[in-house]
């Protein structure tokens, strides 16, 4: 019994991440550096269990640590090391440890060497970068002048690094890392990412069932993002290859119940599956928008090699457009409404025929907030895809505002051109 123990308390390690700044809490900057760390952490076996957002006041980063304490092993804060008045974290972190403040020599040298390496002298306000609390170590800064602070303090780990997004992840990955993976041992965690496109998230949820019960190992998360879907498989064990098994087994029971609503894996995205499997069948594709602007195009177009199979992208807006660029009949228009069937089919045949590409996606639909009938609401848009194969064509209504209707949209059409390449 207390061998479990033990393993237990070895298995806890836990942080808690303190993000300090006004910009954060005014709208100005949103703390990706919670994300960040909050990812990293969770890498390596030490789970995040808590964040805390604190304006530049010191009894309030105080109050922050003192919480994040209470919560966890690891205390990570970010921001607020900079040389200004505003810049607070090296005191409170004095106060918070009880120790003074001391100036190092080293440090402040450091802090000159890298102002002379510019050509510049050391301002004054500077100075105050070399202190740190008696009994803390200094983190090397490569890329600023603001050294990050490490100090062990009844059981607890307080780690400050500057806000700046580029500094904190090279200190963090160089100093940080290393630190706490030793911290971590006797926990291996395996993490994968599934990505599906093609239903909402309670639909998922009823597919997998007591998969993804909360306090499950390996532990299921799901999040949403403008249609897709990701699946996180977070498997913990003792070593590395017990957890990549686990999560190994996890993945194929997701795609069995999934099936080809799972696209890709990791950070993939869907154009960047649907460009894979063009160049692979070395087919090409053209593009006719309406309501989306060029959004689809932008999506293929951010892809790196996807002038193996993009030709050409139309953004026919105006009806005249429509007719002129593509040849649709202006009758067309008229008897059926720019937005339609009829006419989404048109415009995808028309594009295919005018590049002759393999392929053509047509976007047409109302985008809002503007332009809706009683017929034709808000977000109705009509996709087509054409090929010899014969052309689909699918409508659907996306609620929401004019850009995530948009990028709906354009997701929802390459989903469909991508169960029509895996065929
Ligand atoms: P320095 O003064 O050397 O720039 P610092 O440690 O004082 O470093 P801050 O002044 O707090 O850092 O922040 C610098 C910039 O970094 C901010 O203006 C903001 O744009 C960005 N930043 C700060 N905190 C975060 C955060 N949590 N997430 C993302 N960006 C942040």
């Amino acid at each position: 019994l207390r061998l479990g123990l033990r393993l237990k308390s070895a298995f806890m390690k836990k942080a808690s991440i303190v993000n300090i700044g006004n910009e954060l809490l005014n709208g100005q900057t949103v703390s990706t550096n919670t994300a960040y760390l909050g990812e990293k952490l969770l890498s390596i076996g030490i789970p995040a269990v808590s964040s805390y957002i604190i304006t530049d006041d010191i009894d309030s980063i105080v109050r922050a640590f003192n919480l994040a304490a209470d919560d966890a092993d690891i205390i990570l804060a970010t921001g607020g090391l900079g040389p200004t008045d505003d810049d607070l974290t090296r005191e409170a972190m004095a106060k918070f440890l009880n120790k003074e403040l001391q100036l190092q020599d080293e440090l402040l040298q450091k802090i000159k060497d890298f102002f002379t390496s510019r050509e510049r002298q050391m301002p004054e306000k500077n100075k105050v970068q070399a202190y740190i609390p008696a009994g803390a170590k200094a983190i090397a800064n490569n890329l600023g002048t603001a050294p990050g602070i490490m100090a062990e303090a009844n059981d607890k780990l307080l780690i400050a690094l500057p806000g700046v997004p580029l500094e904190m992840k090279q200190m963090f990955e160089e100093s940080v890392l290393p630190k706490l993976k030793r911290l971590a041992t006797g926990q291996a965690v395996e993490i994968r990412k599934l990505k599906c496109f093609g239903t909402g998230e309670s639909n998922i949820a009823e597919l997998l069932g007591p998969l993804m019960q909360r306090g499950r190992n390996p532990l299921i998360n799901c999040t949403a993002d403008c249609g897709v879907i990701t699946l996180t498989i977070i498997a913990t064990a003792e070593d590395e290859n017990k957890a990549v098994r686990m999560a190994e087994r996890d993945e194929k029971s997701l795609r069995d119940k999934l099936g080809e609503l799972i696209y890709g894996t990791g950070e993939q995205g869907l154009a960047e599956v649907v460009g894979e499997k063009l160049a692979q069948q070395k087919k090409t594709l053209a593009v006719a928008e309406s309501c989306t602007g060029g959004t689809l195009a932008k999506l293929l177009t951010n892809i790196a090699g996807a002038s193996k199979y993009f030709t050409y992208g139309w953004i026919t807006y105006s009806n005249n457009a429509k007719t002129t660029e593509l040849g649709i009949p202006a009758d067309l228009i008229e008897k059926y409404g720019a937005v339609s069937e009829q006419v989404a089919q048109a415009m995808a045949k028309g594009a295919r025929k005018k590049a002759s590409t393999d392929f053509a996606i047509a976007i047409t639909g109302i985008a809002g907030p503007a332009g809706a009938s009683e017929q034709k609401p808000v977000g109705l848009v009509y996709i087509s895809v054409d090929s010899d194969n014969g052309c689909d064509t699918k409508h659907q209504l996306f609620f929401g505002d004019r850009e995530p209707i948009q990028l709906r949209a354009a997701q929802t059409a390459l989903n469909m051109l991508r169960l029509r390449l895996k065929n």
